[in-house]
């Protein structure tokens, strides 16, 4: 819950910046295309090697390019599954053939499913796929920080030599050579913006080239565009019924989630009765009950325990597996443990069929308890 509403603070704060610098389809699409880069070249390199004959040299760099591609899938699909087992075992399994059929599967799976949503479809995945465009535009108010392009500031647009009367974008094209979603931030905002902000970055490295104020393209509010204005330092209010609404759960979802922590129970007790037989009758002609059980115990040290019973007077205990008639009992460290355990009474001691008992257990070291209510089981009166 806690990310969750971080996510739909930090939208409403500074736009999708999720999906331009944390989404892992953003980080392994920006790997995927450095692969791209570092062996195809630029862009303009790409699209000549794109448009020539297929030839040795094409062949090579394009089988250089998928076989890397494909070894960084399989790589992430070996992460997830190394993170469910113990890695280096299953690591020498995979290897040689011996890991269970299911391991081979989700790797391969994983491996195709990164190869393609990061290598092949891209932003495609970002526009038509996720869900997320859609759901952040209800987390964005006019004073939300956006990617956005100064038109007043900008148009007309033109370049060459006489630059009398135009504005001050050059129409250099770099802001939409970089974008890795296609677009053009001069059109406006648009849904399939990232907020990635390489268009600031490009848009300012051509500002300082010639010589204007950087700042055609950059972070915005929707209430300062409508005014045609750059957002200024210390315009921008962080602080707006929003943010303070989603700071506030933030922080009352971490209290009560805090206070869960520090107050969740170190001993738990759970009781299963046997449930065939219901009872037995014994020779002396006391009945017997059997339970299972189950004894959590969530401190870092190994505990010792004593069994009690409320509501069976001169109930007797008897743990199997054991000769003597201690009913006490020893948890490791963060373990569960499973007892059984028989409990006999004189046939007097019930006054129906069922007898509500409660079984305690007491911790030796500091005192805890923890308890369960079960019932005792007899023949008709
Ligand atoms: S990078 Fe800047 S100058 Fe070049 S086209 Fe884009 S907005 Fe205009
Ligand atoms: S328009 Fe700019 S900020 Fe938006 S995705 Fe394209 S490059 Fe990134």
């Amino acid at each position: 819950m806690i990310a969750a509403l971080a996510l739909f603070l930090f939208t409403s704060v500074a736009g999708r910046v999720w999906c331009g610098y944390a989404c892992p389809q953003t980080v392994w699409v920006d790997l995927f295309l450095i692969i791209e880069r570092f062996i195809e070249g630029d862009r303009t390199a790409r699209m000549r090697l794109e448009n020539a004959r297929w030839g040795l040299s094409k062949i090579a760099k394009r089988l250089a390019k998928h076989a890397i591609w494909l070894v960084i899938a399989a790589m992430t699909g070996g992460a997830w599954v190394f993170y469910f087992a113990d890695a280096p075992t299953l690591l020498v399994d995979l290897l040689t053939l011996q890991a269970e059929e299911i391991a081979y599967i989700t790797v391969a799976v994983l491996t195709a499913t990164t190869y393609v949503l990061g290598g092949l479809a891209r932003e495609q995945v970002c526009t038509y796929m996720c869900p997320w465009p859609r759901i952040q535009s209800a987390m964005i108010d006019e004073e939300s920080l956006i990617i956005s392009y100064q038109k007043d500031r900008g148009e007309p647009r033109g370049r060459g030599a006489r630059r009398q009367g135009l504005g001050d974008c050059v129409n250099c094209n770099q802001c939409v050579v970089v974008c890795p979603m296609g677009i053009d931030i001069r059109d406006g905002m648009q849904l399939e913006c990232i907020s990635c902000a390489l268009c600031v970055d490009a848009c300012n490295g051509i500002m300082d080239r010639i010589g204007k104020p950087r700042g055609l393209i950059g972070y915005n509010t929707l209430a300062n565009l409508d005014k045609g204005a750059a957002l200024q330092r210390g315009q921008f209010r962080l602080l707006r019924p929003r943010t303070l609404v989603y700071g506030i759960l933030i922080a009352v979802v971490g209290v009560i989630m805090l206070a869960a922590l520090v107050s969740r129970p170190r001993l738990e007790l759970n009781v299963q009765r046997d449930r065939n037989p219901l009872f037995v009758p014994l020779s002396n002609g006391d009945i017997r009950n059997g339970y299972t059980l189950k004894i959590l115990n969530k401190v870092h040290q190994t505990r010792h325990y004593r069994l009690t019973i409320d509501g069976l007077p001169n109930a007797r205990i008897k743990v199997i597996g054991r000769d003597d008639a201690e009913a006490e009992f020893t948890v490791k460290a963060d373990r569960l443990a499973s007892f059984r355990v028989l409990i006999s009474t004189p046939k007097d001691n019930l006054k129906g069929e069922t007898t509500d008992i409660r079984l305690r257990i007491l911790d030796q070291t500091d005192g805890k308890m923890a308890e369960n209510d079960t019932v005792f089981r007899g023949p008709k009166p």
